[in-house]
């Protein structure tokens, strides 16, 4: 196995879609599931927290920078499929974008392939976020098409037993174990999995029946077409930022409050859809998260309700 190549004070503004935020301490993009597994023990060892990196598609840097070791999963990439006549299985390293687990899905004409469109992020992402869409598909959030996933933790001894599932002792390493999780192991819901931290998603297995639709294809298409017509997708950004309160929609909330269009410095409320914020050009994490934060002030004053954010924040924040 080719040693693990450490950076440091890498910045991570390019490797988020918000295109902000400072550098990490420690920084290393492991190429394969043996160097992840270094990456770990060498954490560990230096006693250095561990933040996980992948699409960087829901994440906001800190423009103070990351502490600690950052992984950023994006090599680990590689994806088999296989399939029998009553279903297909796809076998994905954690890195790998959404928009390859797209394509085979579309290759073969099933329905997940019109809930990956437009998707963006990593496998691993859309597992921790349980990602999801809002408009009539099925199936409709992440959790509906995971077969199972590997998760590796670091233990204190090398001797460390390897946990139930896939994994085995050669293949976890030293300091490292494999935990595999069923679907039916962990609680999901709006946005969120719980029940298999902490840990580092290795693997995602993902399934669904070999039924193929021929209507696929413009499906597809068609919900393409209404993310382009109903987002601001040439401008730099992280999606929805708040998650939809029962019943009703963030986006609608905010925009009824008058706040599209509002910004502080190069953040701003797009003007397309009120629920995403906008990078115009030279934002700073701390100007995103003051939009956020008075969007979110506002809302509750205005509305009562209050909104919660579906952006995960990485590195040093004031509290
Ligand atoms: C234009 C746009 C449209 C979007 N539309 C949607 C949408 O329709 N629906 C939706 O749900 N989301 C949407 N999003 C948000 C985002 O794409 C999803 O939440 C996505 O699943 C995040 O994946 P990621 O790989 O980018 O995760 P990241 O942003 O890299 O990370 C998200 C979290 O997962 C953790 N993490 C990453 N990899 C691992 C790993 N291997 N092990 C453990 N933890 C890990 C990170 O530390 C972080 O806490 C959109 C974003 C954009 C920019």
């Amino acid at each position: 196995m080719s040693e693990l190549k450490v950076e440091q004070q890498k910045s991570l503004a390019t490797f988020t879609s918000w295109l902000v935020g400072g550098p990490a301490e420690h920084y290393c993009a492991p190429e394969s599931l043996g160097q992840l597994q270094q990456a770990m023990v060498l954490a560990h060892k230096n006693k250095w927290p561990i933040s996980l990196l992948g699409g960087g598609t829901n994440a906001l840097v800190s423009d103070q920078g990351v502490p600690g070791l950052v992984i950023h999963t994006h090599k680990l990439n590689r994806v088999e499929v296989s399939q029998t006549p009553e279903s297909v299985l796809i076998e994905a390293e954690c890195g790998t974008p959404k928009t390859e687990i797209l394509k085979h899905f579309l290759k073969l004409r099933l329905a997940p392939a019109t809930f990956f469109a437009g998707l963006p992020g990593d496998v691993a992402g859309g597992v921790v976020m349980n990602a999801g869409v809002g408009h009539k598909v099925s199936p409709k959030e992440f959790c509906e098409v995971v077969h199972s996933f590997d998760v590796f933790s670091v233990t204190k001894s090398k001797e460390a037993d390897v946990a139930t599932g896939t994994g085995t002792a050669s293949d976890s390493g030293p300091g490292v174990v494999c935990h595999t999780y069923a679907k039916g192991d962990v609680q999901w819901s709006y946005r969120k999995s719980e029940g298999w931290q902490p840990g580092v998603i290795a693997k995602v297995r993902l399934t669904w029946p070999n039924q193929p639709d021929d209507g696929v294809l413009k499906a597809v298409r068609e919900g393409n077409k209404r993310r382009k017509e109903t987002q601001p997708l040439s401008e730099p950004s992280c999606g929805s930022v708040f998650k939809n309160p029962d019943g009703d929609h963030a986006g609608r909330l905010i925009e009824a409050c008058g706040l599209k269009g509002y910004r502080v410095g190069g953040a701003q409320v797009s003007e397309k859809h009120a629920n995403f914020v906008v990078n115009k050009g030279q934002a700073t994490a701390s100007e995103i998260d003051a939009v956020i934060q008075h969007v979110q002030e506002t809302v509750l004053e205005q509305m009562q309700v209050h909104l919660t954010n579906e952006v995960v924040y990485l590195g040093t924040w004031p509290s």
